[in-house]
């Protein structure tokens, strides 16, 4: 088991935004000076193989620390990024940032890692997206293998055909794709066929509340996953019984405060040089 580093490092302050709803105009105008004034961060939250009991990637996990308000949650201030059109210049910062990152720990002789980076609905109907990717990498020199997409699954209901060609294109440039928060969504199993994806991330929501009928659900997302040769991964694993239940199903991966809490660079780097090089799904 990972050490539990940085659990408190950082604290989010859910709920602290509708007390100051009344000054709804200062926080916007906040959101959109965060990005020059350097209050955005990358937290890495490592990626556990079942099988293996090694770390195999890392989610990168945006966070914004207000100067009056501290660390504020993405889930926060993710949907007025959204709703400004700011997502998609900070969302272009994430990208760079998540693969200069992940280079510089290469550079420094770490195992190469995945890293995962979440992208929003807006940044993959962004024209200028697959620009934006081919300028990050070529800037970070990063090889686009060690680069996953994360997207939700809400992505499917609009213009299906130009995401799938999108999605071809990340793929066709040797990026992974992986579809968030899986279950949730408005799950059309359609689409994952159709779409290029390499891994499915099951919601958070089934693995911790444990009835029966969840039980059932994770199963057969696995078994399906599986079917269609796809990696699996269980998202907010808190618990070893979870994590018992996940292994008896034969799911890939884990992510979850059980096996180590989202973790600032320098500690995700110290905690990464202890595995083992790439072992990755492929
Ligand atoms: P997500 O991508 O599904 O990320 C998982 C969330 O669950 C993260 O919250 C993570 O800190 C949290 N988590 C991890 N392990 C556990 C656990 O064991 N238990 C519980 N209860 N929670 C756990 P976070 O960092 O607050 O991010 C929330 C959401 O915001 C993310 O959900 C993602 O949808 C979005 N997000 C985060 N960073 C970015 C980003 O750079 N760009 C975009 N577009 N969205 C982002
Ligand atoms: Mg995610
Ligand atoms: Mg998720
Ligand atoms: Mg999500």
């Amino acid at each position: 088991r990972v050490k539990e580093e940085g659990k408190n490092n950082y604290k989010i302050y859910h709920g602290m935004l509708n007390k100051f709803s009344g000054q709804q105009l200062t926080f916007e105008n906040e959101l959109r000076h965060a990005l020059d004034r350097n209050e955005f961060s990358l937290v890495y939250q490592p990626q556990w193989s079942v099988h293996e009991n090694e770390v195999v990637g890392v989610e990168a996990l945006l966070r914004w620390k207000h100067p009056k308000l501290g660390y504020i949650s993405p889930a926060d201030f993710i949907p007025l990024a959204e709703k400004l059109g700011l997502i998609i210049s900070i969302g272009e910062w994430v990208l760079h940032e998540a693969c200069r990152q992940n280079k510089e720990w290469q550079d420094a002789g770490l195992p190469p890692f995945r890293c995962s980076v979440n992208v929003s609905i807006a940044q993959l109907l962004h024209t200028q997206f697959t620009q934006t990717l081919t300028r990050v990498l070529k800037k970070t020199k990063l090889d686009p293998c060690y680069l996953e997409l994360e997207i939700t699954e809400s992505i499917a209901i609009v213009k299906e055909d130009y995401i799938l060609k999108i999605l071809n294109n990340i793929k066709q440039m040797g990026m992974y794709i992986a579809i968030d928060d899986f279950g949730t969504g408005y799950s059309s199993l359609k689409y994952i066929t159709q779409f290029p994806i390499n891994r499915i991330k099951i919601d958070q929501s089934f693995i911790h509340d444990h009835t029966t009928v969840n039980q059932a659900i994770i199963k057969a997302i696995i078994t399906m996953a599986h079917s269609m040769n796809l990696n699996v991964l269980a998202e907010g694993v808190e618990t070893k019984e979870q994590l018992e239940f996940l292994a008896s199903q034969g799911c890939n991966e884990i992510q979850g405060y059980y096996i180590c809490h989202p973790l600032p660079h320098d500690q995700a780097g110290k905690l990464l040089q202890n595995f083992s090089p790439f072992t990755h799904y492929m």
